[in-house]
């Protein structure tokens, strides 16, 4: 036995390493970032801050006003409590900390967010995924109710709306599964900006629902800033699992100075709502592209039989990048998922996608 064998947890040599595709060079419809760059004069503010700022001392360790600029920025109710993550990734890594351990159960549905299922798993917690309906990705509740029932879950992550498939569970179906669950439910909203529904209202109303954010969908994802909000009690304990300063300082001055120009980010995530239904009535129209709904700054499409794979090659090679899920699961088969780009890059995407679906006169070689 190799001494890597030896000692690194068989759960972790079992996980295959979150792959990120090379983008160089390409126009980048992937990974559901905000293409609209920051006006010149917000950016002349950042630099002049930068330099007045010091990095030779530790951040402010609970991020205040940071947290004063989210709470008025995001509505979220006075009396809940909230903790910072560099990234709700890191968030969810505390959640698998303050509410794992042996035996304990980590549930959410399928296909859905990968990182619930990897950070469940190198955590050591037994991880469930409950299939979506595979007409329309709704929830199954009652596949959902007897999981629920069975394995007792510590933690229940719905993502709403979902990724990668782009809709919203109906809220009934979310009442009845935060009612049914005995540990924590939390409703992941990362897409919030894209969408007019939220629990994060509601907080008061459950004794076991939290409402997770992050700001990388609206347009920072370069700065790794998320958040849980949620009643005082669940969210003191669980931030005793926050690393000390885990907001650096430029996070936070740039994210607080981000927030204090709101407007300029609901006016770019508002353009990208309104190019998500034009580039949806064009895939549409093209033969054998199924778009679904969405709610959020993607849209997922099911292509003919057999074509998915093609199709991302063929648009990779006209200098195109997006998401292939096709045999990431049995649901997504077939499956295409394009993040919402600027009008200039959906164009040029719908014109890549046209010359290169079966039945249009021109088919450039591959
Ligand atoms: C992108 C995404 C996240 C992670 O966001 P970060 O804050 O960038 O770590 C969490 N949940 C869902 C559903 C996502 O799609």
């Amino acid at each position: 036995m190799s001494l890597i064998e030896q000692w690194i947890r068989p759960e972790v040599r079992a996980i295959k390493a979150y792959h990120v595709a090379d983008a160089s060079g390409l126009i980048k419809l992937d990974a559901m970032e905000n293409p609209h760059a920051w006006p010149d004069d917000l950016r002349e503010q950042w630099a002049r801050l930068i330099r007045d700022t010091d990095v030779n001392r530790y951040p402010d360790p609970h991020a205040r006003q940071l947290t004063q600029q989210l709470r008025s920025a995001m509505q979220i109710p006075a009396s809940a409590g909230v903790l910072l993550g560099n990234g709700s990734d890191e968030i969810i890594q505390m959640l698998a900390l303050a509410l794992g351990g042996e035996g304990r159960t980590l549930l959410s549905v399928e296909p859905g967010f990968v990182m619930y299922r990897m950070i469940a798993a190198f955590s050591g917690l037994d991880y469930v995924g409950v299939e979506l309906n595979a007409d329309d990705f709704s929830l199954d509740m009652e596949a959902l109710l007897e999981a629920i029932d069975e394995h007792q879950p510590a933690l229940l992550f719905l993502a709403y709306p979902n990724n990668p498939t782009g809709n919203l569970f109906a809220v009934s179906d979310v009442e009845r599964i935060i009612a049914a669950s005995p540990g924590l439910v939390i409703i992941d909203e990362a897409y919030a900006p894209f969408t007019d529904a939220s629990f994060m209202p509601r907080i008061g109303e459950f004794d076991n629902m939290v409402v997770m954010r992050t700001l990388s969908k609206m347009g920072l994802a370069g700065l790794r800033l998320g958040l849980l909000a949620g009643g005082e009690e669940w969210i003191s304990e669980i931030d005793k699992t926050r690393l000390p300063y885990n907001i650096n300082v430029l996070t936070q001055l740039s994210a607080t100075l981000a927030l204090s120009h709101i407007a300029v980010f609901d006016r770019q995530t508002l353009k990208i709502r309104e190019a998500r239904l034009q580039l949806f009535r064009e895939l549409q129209e093209m033969p054998g592209i199924t778009p679904f709904q969405s709610e959020a700054n993607f849209i997922l499409v099911r292509t003919a039989e057999g074509e998915a794979s093609a199709l991302f090659e063929g648009l990779k090679h006209q200098g195109i990048l997006i998401k292939i899920l096709h045999g990431s699961h049995p649901l997504l088969k077939n499956c295409l998922r394009i993040t919402v780009g600027t009008e200039a890059e959906n164009r040029a995407f719908v014109e890549a996608l046209k010359m290169l679906l079966p039945g249009t006169s021109f088919q450039p070689k591959i």
